[in-house]
């Protein structure tokens, strides 16, 4: 992130769709001969105010590098979010100071042929383009997603992943909730060890892990998995 004026520029919102409870899609208008060069993983950073560029935090665009005209965030509203709230409040039309994409850790083609994913919450976000992107050019990449959330009801985009594990035999997904509801057939509780032994693709040279969620999530999440075998440098935070 620079933190230069020049480098903060407004896009307009050109729709804003209902994901969950809490979370919303919004959609920003690309203007024309804008480049919005980004690889899945990467991020903007969005300010409320304009002018005091230390009141930002970064989004991780849940569209696809090669969508032209638009790009996509995906936004969880906190109670008393400073910029999560700011935008839930915001509808059509309105624009919003970015900067970026700016670069986090994130899937390059060629980097590995197994690509493991661990999620907590909104840390699917940058997973999502990743998933997109992988199965839409037709990447020959072996995808596991492992997702942790309290309920159901918070498990961001449910239909499209369970969609895509019908669809695509290089895809595979599995839920991890705090609260089951009855009759439910995947995990219960916090992601351990061993649903990461099992569900994930195994330690390799080429095996990629990628973590993200809360902070500490996150860190107790790779200490783990380099616990069952995966070379520090193989986990990668968006
Ligand atoms: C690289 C990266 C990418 C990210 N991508 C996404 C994404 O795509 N989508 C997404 O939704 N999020 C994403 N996040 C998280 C996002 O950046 C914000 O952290 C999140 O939206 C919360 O910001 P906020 O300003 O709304 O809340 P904040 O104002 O930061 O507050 C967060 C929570 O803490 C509480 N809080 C704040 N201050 C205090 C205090 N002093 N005492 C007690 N409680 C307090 C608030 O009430 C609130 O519930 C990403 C984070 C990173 C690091």
């Amino acid at each position: 992130m620079s933190g230069q004026k020049a480098n903060i520029t407004p896009y307009r919102i050109i729709d804003v769709v209902y994901l969950t409870h809490d979370t919303n899609l919004f959609r920003f208008e690309l203007p024309e001969n804008t480049s919005f060069d980004f690889l899945p993983g990467d991020h903007v950073k969005i300010y409320p105010d304009k002018n005091q560029l230390l009141d930002f935090r970064p989004y991780t665009p849940t569209s696809t590098p090669d969508t032209r005209d638009h790009f996509e965030l995906t936004i969880k509203r906190y109670t008393d979010g400073l910029v999560s709230g700011f935008m839930h409040d915001r509808k059509y039309g309105d624009e919003i100071w970015m900067s970026g994409p700016h670069e986090g850790g994130h899937f390059e083609e060629g980097m590995a042929s197994r690509v493991g994913m661990v999620a907590g919450g909104t840390g699917i976000t940058p997973m999502i383009s990743m998933i997109r992107t992988i199965l839409k050019l037709g990447i020959d990449v072996d995808l596991s997603l492992l997702f942790a959330n309290k309920t159901i009801d918070d498990i961001i985009l449910k239909d499209e992943f369970d969609r895509y594990a019908d669809q695509y035999d290089n895809f595979k997904r599995y839920y991890i909730v705090t609260k089951a509801p009855d009759g439910w057939e995947m995990g219960v509780g916090r992601i351990d060890p061993e649903q990461m032994k099992n569900r994930l693709p195994e330690a390799s040279d080429d095996t990629v892990i990628f973590v993200c969620g809360p902070p500490m999530m996150q860190l107790d999440l790779k200490k783990k998995l380099i616990e069952i075998g995966h070379a520090k440098e193989k986990v990668i935070f968006p």
